[in-house]
């Protein structure tokens, strides 16, 4: 951890901003085991001469120290003997990925920005993270890539020119980071229980919403969200686990048996013609194809319904017979629509609708009987969509924080 910060000493502070220059990271020599699954725990047991009989039970043992408490040096593993700890300590560590800066707001809306190594020692690579605080549930909007193939066309992240897939384990150490940074770890709980039962999780639900397409990096999504959905470790449940995806159609049923989370899809069109535009994917994979998967998402029904993003562009797709066209498309799938308004960034090309017409195509969407929340309460609210917040360091603004809870889909 690079951050010298209490959080509890933080938290009260509007912002709390330090961007470390480049030069200072260094990438880690020794592999970390956070983030690893079990079997990849198995493996690095079996590295250092764990004989295999013994591996399931030090996996499990080790599973509980870094997903349920958390624990930060080999030393915290009371439960392993002093020959292993100091075995393990040898070739790994428990170290979490690098912040190079870190937001928090009065409302507890924190934004992080995480470096992982690059090709090169001197070149990191820069993703992001940002919990999103709210009444029942606390957000935590994840990243699955550095920067995007898919160009979608009012989307920063797909402007960006580094692209490479994150690892398993870098998916997971977003939320181990989170906890460690919010404190919500077992350990760091009062004992006893309060009166009124378990405290609630502050990360309770994820959104895989943050950088990146992770349709387009499948295999380490699925592994990672399977650990944080592991009832004996971080145990977020899969139905409070949202990946939003722009349409990679083959890969949406895989999702849908190989991970069953929730899912939300950027629809943002009602035709191709338009679709292609903004969402260029669209030209290999149609709307009618993408629909169909859709429909046949396993699990979908009326208790786990699809959510469709639809991000507000001003003059482009927000005419009220866009929305009427809206509601007969989707007509039969079990779903929600999600309003976004669209959060301008330098360069971009469009510009947010007006709030009056998202208040109107709000009301027919809502009209045909789904829920459309647009949890801003006024018009032009900036957006600060996870993945456009790596270029702006800046304090998160009232706006921004509104906007970001909107993005906080998952019940
Ligand atoms: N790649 C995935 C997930 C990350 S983007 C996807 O496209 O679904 C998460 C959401 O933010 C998507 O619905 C995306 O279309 C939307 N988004 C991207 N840029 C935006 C912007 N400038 N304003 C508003 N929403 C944006
Ligand atoms: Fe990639 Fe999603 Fe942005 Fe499109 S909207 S460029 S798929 S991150």
């Amino acid at each position: 951890m690079s951050l010298t910060a209490d959080p509890a000493e933080t938290a009260a502070s509007t912002a709390f901003v330090e961007k470390r220059p480049l030069e200072r990271y260094v990438a880690p020599d020794k592999p970390s085991l956070v983030g690893m699954s079990r079997e990849a725990l198995a493996d690095a047991l079996g590295t250092v001469g764990v004989p295999e009989r013994q591996r399931r039970m030090r996996v499990q043992q080790i599973w509980h120290w870094l997903y349920v408490r958390g624990a930060q040096n080999f030393d915290a593993m009371t439960t392993l003997s002093k020959e292993l700890r100091a075995t393990l300590a040898q070739r790994f560590t428990l170290a979490r990925p690098d912040i190079a800066a870190e937001q928090i707001s009065v409302d507890g809306t924190r934004k992080w920005l995480i470096r992982l190594p690059g090709e090169t020692h001197t070149a990191p690579h820069e993703v992001e993270c940002v919990y999103i605080p709210d009444t029942d549930r606390g957000t935590l909007c994840v990243s699955s890539q550095v920067g995007c193939t898919l160009n979608c066309t009012f989307c920063h992240t797909g402007t960006q020119r580094l692209v490479r897939n994150l690892t398993a384990g870098e998916i997971v150490a977003q939320v181990v980071l989170a906890r460690d940074r919010l404190g919500d770890w077992n350990d760091d709980r009062p004992t006893p229980a309060p009166a009124d039962g378990e405290r609630r999780r502050l990360v309770s639900n994820i959104v895989m919403m943050g950088m990146g397409e992770p349709l387009y990096n499948f295999e380490a999504v699925r592994d990672a969200l399977n650990v944080v959905a592991d009832g004996e470790g971080l145990s977020i449940s899969k139905r409070r686990i949202t990946l939003s995806t722009s349409g990679v159609v083959p890969n949406i049923a895989r999702a849908g048996d190989e991970i069953g989370c929730m899912l939300a899809v950027s629809l943002h069109a009602v035709t191709d013609e338009l679709r292609n535009t903004l969402v260029p994917l669209n030209r290999k994979y149609p709307l009618a194809e993408l629909l169909d998967a859709c429909r046949n998402y396993p699990g979908l029904s009326n208790a786990r319904r699809i959510t469709f993003e639809y991000v507000m562009l001003k003059g482009i797709n927000d005419s009220l017979a866009d929305a009427k066209a809206l509601v007969r498309l989707i007509k039969g799938i079990p779903a929600k629509i999600n309003l976004i308004p669209f959060n301008p960034w330098p360069g971009s090309q469009y510009e947010c609708s007006d709030w009056s017409q998202i208040e109107k195509f709000s009301e027919i969407v809502f009209n045909a009987g789904y829920a459309s929340p647009v949890r801003t309460p006024r018009g032009r609210d900036i957006l600060a969509a996870c993945g456009q917040l790596k270029s702006a360091t800046e304090k998160l603004s009232a706006r921004e924080r509104l906007a970001l809870r909107a993005m906080a889909l998952t019940d």
